[in-house]
């Protein structure tokens, strides 16, 4: 008998909605109404410590008490978690008083609106109903959400911004009917080496990309699965000097994007750790082009701990410092205090170290850290092809050269090596 339900989209921003009850339900409903922009008003004696954390950053207001149909007053919504019958029938009745929809996760029968399995891809949201099986909603929406991820096959609608934009004249959402969408620049961290560890965000604008700039540490895996139509640019075989080659990346993110194009500058690791991804922002910013940034797994973490380091652990180390070893400790170019690095006792992480190595860790022990002091040598980290190297400040870098190690490679210095070591 029961009529099919009317599927909609609520825009609840600056709405209020409230949610009866402080439990396991509430907690998993409140989330999506926050982001969702709602005016959330919580009613409930006691609260979760994850939806206190709400109420103490000021996201939602949260009356500690029991339910009062005045509550009801002036929301567009509500949303029952509680599973007390009676309780539960009281919000439903004073809801139907108000004409206010009424979701009740303790009886879908006696509720007047249901809540979809839902996946979201950026600006696209499935919504999914089950006819009364929740298991079946989720099924399908899980199936859906496979293939949105596995598929290039979104829709290209220009990417969702949702983090801040930079850039002069950013037209950022959707362009006018007709005119052709506005060109932008994303610049992702592809994460250390393996493909799974670049971010859901990360993914998403690559499946959605028009021209991808990638660096010779993106893993290829992720090359691999670009749609054919996708130019790719090699930056690694731009054939120039560096400084020279940052200019003509600089030069293509630019004109790619003010030819209207969805342009991801793909980077190992993280785009801002050693990754110049800040000029690349600032050439992007002065020709007014929108830029994007999605952080990514930075290898100075990702790499000790896929070889079993963390760079902090309880009572051995409450500091890492991350640093570069491309310029050697005594060159007048060099911006790092390695005297001043020697004196600390955490955890030091050294990239682009190996060609320095004998020179830094020389340095670090003149300057007084302990030669004894564990180190370990990580290449090609996270990838099949890693390969890990034990030693000490004051052996490594012979051994290094002894076992033919090449970058790219993490040094990690310090008593973290070591500690989970069973
Ligand atoms: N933006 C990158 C770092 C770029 S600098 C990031 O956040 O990870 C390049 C250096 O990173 C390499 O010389 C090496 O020291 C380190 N590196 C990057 N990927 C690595 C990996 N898979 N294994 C070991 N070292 C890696």
């Amino acid at each position: 008998m029961s009529a099919n339900p009317y599927p909609l989209g609520l825009r609840l921003a600056g709405r209020r909605v409230v949610v009866v009850g402080g439990g396991a339900v509430a907690t998993r409903r409140v989330p999506a109404l926050l982001d969702a922009g709602a005016d959330v008003l919580l009613v409930a004696p006691e609260l979760t410590p994850a939806l206190r954390g709400h109420v103490d950053a000021g996201r939602l207001r949260w009356e500690p008490r029991r339910f009062a149909p005045a509550d009801l007053d002036g929301a567009w919504l509500v949303q029952v978690a509680v599973d007390e019958p009676l309780a539960a029938a009281s919000v439903s009745a004073a809801a139907a008083e108000r004409r206010i929809f009424c979701v009740r996760a303790d009886d879908r029968a006696a509720a007047t609106a249901w809540t979809p399995a839902v996946t979201r891809h950026g600006p696209v949201t499935v919504a999914v109903l089950g006819g009364g099986d929740p298991r079946r909603a989720m099924g399908v929406r899980d199936a859906i959400r496979d293939l949105l991820s596995a598929s290039r096959g979104l829709p290209s609608a220009p990417p969702a911004v949702a983090t801040p934009t930079r850039g002069r004249a950013a037209p950022v959402g959707p362009a006018p009917a007709g005119a052709r969408p506005a060109g932008r620049v994303a610049l992702v961290g592809a994460g250390p080496g393996d493909p799974e560890l670049i971010t859901v965000k990360g993914w998403r604008l690559l499946t959605e990309a028009d021209v991808v700039v990638a660096d010779r540490l993106v893993p290829g895996l992720l090359l691999d699965e670009l749609r054919p139509d996708v130019e790719l640019v090699d930056a690694s075989k731009i054939p120039y000097g560096p400084s020279r080659a940052q200019e003509e990346i600089n030069r293509i993110l630019v004109d790619r994007a003010l030819a209207g194009k969805v342009v991801v500058r793909l980077k190992g690791g993280d785009p801002y750790v050693f990754g110049r991804g800040g000029e690349e922002l600032l050439a992007c910013a002065s020709a007014g082009v929108p830029v994007t940034v999605v952080p990514g797994v930075t290898s100075a973490v990702a790499v000790p701990a896929v070889a079993g380091i963390p760079v902090t652990h309880r009572a051995v180390a409450h500091e890492f410092t991350v640093v570069s070893g491309h310029v050697a400790p005594d060159s007048p170019t060099s911006l790092v205090r390695w005297e001043a690095l020697a004196g600390l006792r955490g955890t030091l992480v050294v990239l682009m170290g190996l060609k320095n190595l004998a020179a830094i860790t020389a340095t670090l022990v003149g300057h007084g850290r302990d030669p004894g002091t564990p180190v370990a040598v990580v290449q090609e980290g996270t990838t099949s092809g890693e390969r890990t190297l034990r030693s000490t400040l004051a052996a490594v870098a012979a051994d290094v050269v002894t076992a033919g190690l090449r970058p790219p490679a993490i040094v990690v210095i310090g008593d973290v090596v070591g500690t989970l070591d069973t």
